[in-house]
C-alpha cells in the first residue's frame, strides 16, 4: 500500500502524532498488538502536572493544556510533595523550579498539609509543596480522540502487524508487517521502548534509548476513609506516590529499573518496597492489593523526548523519549512532530514559548 505517512507504533505518541500528519496528507498507523493501548500508555498514573520534568518537558506539558481543557479531559486533583527535614534542599530546589513557570505551586504549613491528606504521618515529613492546579487525566479518552481524529481524517489504524520492519527502499521507506507491505516517503518511529529496535532494524543509528520499569498498585483503603478528594501524594525525591484510584488507592515505588524492550511485569520486590513506603508515610495498611502492573517509561541520557529527522536517513523521523511524561505532553508532541515532518520547524506556539527544534532533535545526542 502507497501512502504519504507511516507511523510505527500506536500507543499515545503514535496516535497523536498520526492524528496530525493526517492534515497533511495520508497516514498508515501500524501498531503490532491487537490493542493500540496494550503496552505503556495502558499503564500510567494518568497525572497532569507542570512541575514535572526539565524546561523542554514543561513547555510541551503547558502547551497541551488547552487541547485537554477543549476535550474535557481534566479532573481536580492536586499533588502534595513532602518531605524531611534531610530533603529540605529538594524542597528548595522544587520550589526554585516551579518559579520559572506560572503555574500555582506554594509551600504550605504542615497543619494545611495534614488537612488535605490526613492520611499523612505527622512525624513523617517537616514540609510540603501544594500544586493545587495538577489533574487527573482521561489517558484512554485522550489516546481514542487521536484515533479518532486520525480516522475523521481519512487515516488509518492497522493493529496486529507483528513487527513492522522499515527499510530504505529508492527515495522513501517500505515497512513489512504481517498485514502486508507499506510504502511512504516518510517513517516515524514512535515505537515507545521499542524505538531503537525499530531503528536497528531500519540502518538508522539509535538515541542510546533506555526503557525503565515503574510498577504500581491498587489496594483497599480503609472503609470509613473519604478517598475520593485527597491530592496525590509524592515524596520531593519521587521514592514514591499515592493518589486516589475509582474508590481504591493508586501506589507505586517510583522505581526506574532498566529494561529490556518487554511486556513488564510488576517484581514482587518492588511491590512490597512500595507497601513499605506507603506504610512509613502514612497511616494507610495495605491488606488486599487489588491490581498490580508495570510498565516502561523510556528515557534517552538528557531525558529529553526526541523528535526529528535522523541526519543520516532522510525521511526516518524520531518521536521517542517521552519518559514519564508521556501523556501529558502527547498534544504538543504530535504538533510537534507534524510540523517538523511538514516545514521543518516548531509550531508557532512552542517556538514563542522559548523552544528551538534543536532542542528535540536526534542530532544533539550524536553532538551534531
Ligand atoms: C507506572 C507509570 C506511570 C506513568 N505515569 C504517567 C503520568 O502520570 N503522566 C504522564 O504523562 N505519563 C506517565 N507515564 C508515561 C507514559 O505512560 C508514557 O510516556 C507514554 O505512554 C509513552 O507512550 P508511547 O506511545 O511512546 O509508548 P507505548 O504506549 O508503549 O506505545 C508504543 C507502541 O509501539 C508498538 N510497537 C513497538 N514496536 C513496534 C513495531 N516494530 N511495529 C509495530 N508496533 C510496534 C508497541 O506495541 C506499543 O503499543 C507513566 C508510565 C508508567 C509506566
Amino acid at each position: 500500500m502507497e501512502t504519504d505517512f507511516i507511523v510505527i507504533g500506536g500507543g499515545v505518541a503514535g496516535a497523536s502524532a498520526g492524528c496530525e500528519l493526517a492534515a497533511h496528507g495520508r497516514v498508515v498507523v501500524l501498531e503490532r498488538e491487537d490493542a493500540p493501548g496494550y503496552h505503556t500508555t495502558g499503564r500510567s498514573a494518568a497525572l497532569y502536572t507542570e512541575n514535572y520534568g526539565n524546561r523542554v518537558i514543561r513547555i510541551l506539558t503547558i502547551a497541551s493544556k488547552p487541547f485537554f481543557d477543549r476535550q474535557g479531559f481534566l479532573s481536580p486533583r492536586g499533588v502534595l510533595f513532602v518531605g524531611n527535614a534531610a530533603q529540605g534542599a529538594s524542597i528548595d530546589r522544587a520550589l526554585a523550579d516551579g518559579k520559572a513557570f506560572p503555574q500555582t505551586f506554594e509551600e504550605i504549613s504542615k497543619a494545611d498539609a495534614l488537612r488535605l491528606l490526613p492520611i499523612l504521618q505527622p512525624d513523617y515529613f517537616t514540609r510540603a509543596i501544594h500544586e493545587p492546579d495538577a489533574t487527573d487525566m482521561d489517558v484512554h479518552g485522550i489516546h481514542q480522540a487521536f484515533l479518532k481524529g486520525l480516522r475523521d481524517r481519512g487515516g488509518q489504524l492497522v493493529t496486529a502487524t507483528g513487527d513492522a520492519i522499515a527499510r530504505p527502499v529508492g527515495s522513501g521507506w517500505e515497512v513489512e508487517t504481517r498485514q502486508g507491505t507499506f510504502r511512504a516517503p516518510v517513517v516515524v518511529n514512535a515505537a515507545g521502548a521499542w524505538a531503537d529496535v525499530v531503528a536497528r532494524a531500519a540502518g538508522v543509528r539509535p538515541i542510546g534509548l533506555v526503557p525503565k520499569r515503574r510498577t504500581a498498585i491498587t489496594f483497599d483503603a480503609p472503609a470509613e476513609t473519604p478517598v475520593h478528594g485527597w491530592p496525590m501524594g509524592l515524596d520531593i525525591d519521587e521514592t514514591f506516590y499515592f493518589k486516589p484510584e475509582a474508590g481504591r488507592v493508586l501506589a507505586s515505588p517510583a522505581d526506574e529499573t532498566p529494561s529490556e524492550p518487554c511486556d513488564a511485569q510488576p517484581d514482587e520486590y518492588d511491590i512490597a518496597v512500595c507497601v513499605d513506603r506507603i506504610e512509613q508515610a502514612t497511616t494507610l495498611k495495605v491488606r488486599r492489593i487489588t491490581h498490580k502492573w508495570a510498565g516502561l517509561r523510556s528515557f534517552v541520557a538528557d531525558k529529553t523526548p526526541v523528535v526529528g529527522e535522523a541526519p543520516e536517513a532522510p525521511g526516518f523521523f524520531w518521536c521517542a523519549g517521552q519518559g514519564g511524561y508521556g501523556i501529558m505532553t502527547s498534544p504538543a508532541m504530535g504538533r510537534a512532530v507534524a510540523a517538523i515532518v511538514t516545514s521543518g520547524d516548531l509550531p508557532e506556539d512552542l517556538a514563542a514559548m522559548g523552544l528551538a527544534a534543536a532542542e528535540l532533535a536526534p542530532g544533539r545526542l550524536f553532538g551534531a
